[in-house]
């Protein structure tokens, strides 16, 4: 199924339809974590990445990566996009016509999993591709304007003593970084009180705290810390229960005061639109792989747009980015530091916000225009 949300220039679309798909090199890499995190579902000491290369029949190239918090599943990841690939090899760079070919052309296997972040993985890359080709920043080809995008900190303060908590707050604070992201999922929600009391007590309530129990917690268990919750002045608690309870959710968003955020684990538009239409939290945060690509993205924020829901981030700064600065209900980056190493052209925030470059597509390298 297709979207009639209009993401480029008629001239620019005309362009990628004359640019041919040729040929893909996938490798993976593990780069270890700046800070090991850990969270209530569990612990993560290495960034796993597929990375993923595709050319033109011209010989412009275009790049995208895929995270997995599974080593293991790195090898299955690469053929699958190694098989998506070959499906769109010698068709042009339109991203939108090629993400609705490979959602129709695999819709006997059916959507989701590691075959839909294979779909995101080509679709990324084109659009890259496509940035490079026309020598413009991604922001800029899909319309956007504006180059600094509100961020908040979600690299590192994991489950831990307050004392490593603050060490890794501080160094954000230190850099104006002063909005982040806990890790919650403690055995007590006393624990957590005094933890986000003791953060915000130590920075005089100069800092913005947004909360993530990574689908840690029962609904019972839910509705207590949450109300428990609520009086804290959070920007957002996030992902409280299991990511595909879209309706319990809804009943926690109603009942909770504190704004509820969820999106990283909807998996199709059709899934997003579900949790929008049952009102199932009050912020999305869809991520750009699992949902699809930058393509799918783009049109779940549309859907969003209509019905008045801010949209953020999830992970996969580089491109996020540009993402956020083409749409109308951005809301914040995630910005995790895991790719820092990989990419020379990564770029960390400072006072609050990303800046965007004008390096041609997402800029993954610092020399590429
Ligand atoms: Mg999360």
């Amino acid at each position: 199924m297709g979207s009639n949300v209009k993401l480029i220039s008629d001239t620019d679309a005309q362009i990628a339809k004359t640019l041919i798909l040729k040929r893909v090199r996938i490798e993976t890499a593990t780069p270890k974590l700046p800070s090991p995190l850990l969270t209530a579902s569990g612990t993560l000491d290495f960034a796993s990445l597929v990375l993923v290369e595709i050319e033109s029949h011209c010989g412009v190239n275009g790049q995208s990566y895929l995270f997995s918090p599974n080593k293991e599943l790195l090898p299955a990841i690469a053929h699958a996009v190694s098989v998506a690939f070959d499906a769109v090899k010698g068709r042009s760079c339109s991203p939108e016509l090629n993400t609705d070919f490979l959602l129709d052309k695999f819709k006997l296997f059916g959507g989701t999993g590691i075959l839909t972040m294979a779909f995101a993985a080509i679709d990324m890359a084109t659009w890259d591709l496509l940035g490079n080709a026309l020598h413009k920043p991604l922001y800029q080809l899909l319309g956007g304007s504006n180059k600094d995008i509100p961020s908040y900190e979600s690299s590192g303060l994991s489950i831990g003593p307050l004392s490593q908590v603050l060490s890794q707050a501080q160094d954000f604070v230190s850099k104006g970084n002063t909005r982040m992201k806990v890790r919650l999922g403690y055995e007590t929600i006393d624990q957590e009180l005094n933890l986000i009391r003791d953060l915000k007590d130590y920075f005089g309530g100069g800092i913005e705290i947004m909360v993530d129990y990574n689908q840690g917690l029962s609904v019972e268990q839910a509705f207590d810390r949450c109300r428990a919750l609520d009086d804290m002045d959070l920007l957002w608690i996030e992902e409280p229960i299991l990511a595909d309870m879209l309706e319990a959710s809804a009943k926690l968003t109603t009942a909770i005061r504190t704004p509820i955020q969820i999106g990283e684990n909807l998996w199709s538009l059709t899934e997003f639109e579900r949790a929008l239409n049952l009102r199932s939290s009050n912020y999305l945060m869809p991520d750009v792989a699992k949902i699809g690509g930058a393509t799918q993205w783009l049109r779940a924020a549309d859907k969003a747009a209509m019905k008045g829901v801010k949209v953020s981030s999830h992970l996969y700064p580089e491109i996020s980015a540009h993402l956020l600065a083409s749409i109308q209900n951005a809301h914040y980056l995630e910005y995790a530091d895991w790719t820092k190493l990989q990419f020379s052209g990564h770029i960390a925030p400072s006072q609050n916000g990303y800046r965007l470059t004008d390096a041609w597509g997402v800029g993954f390298n610092e020399k590429s225009c």
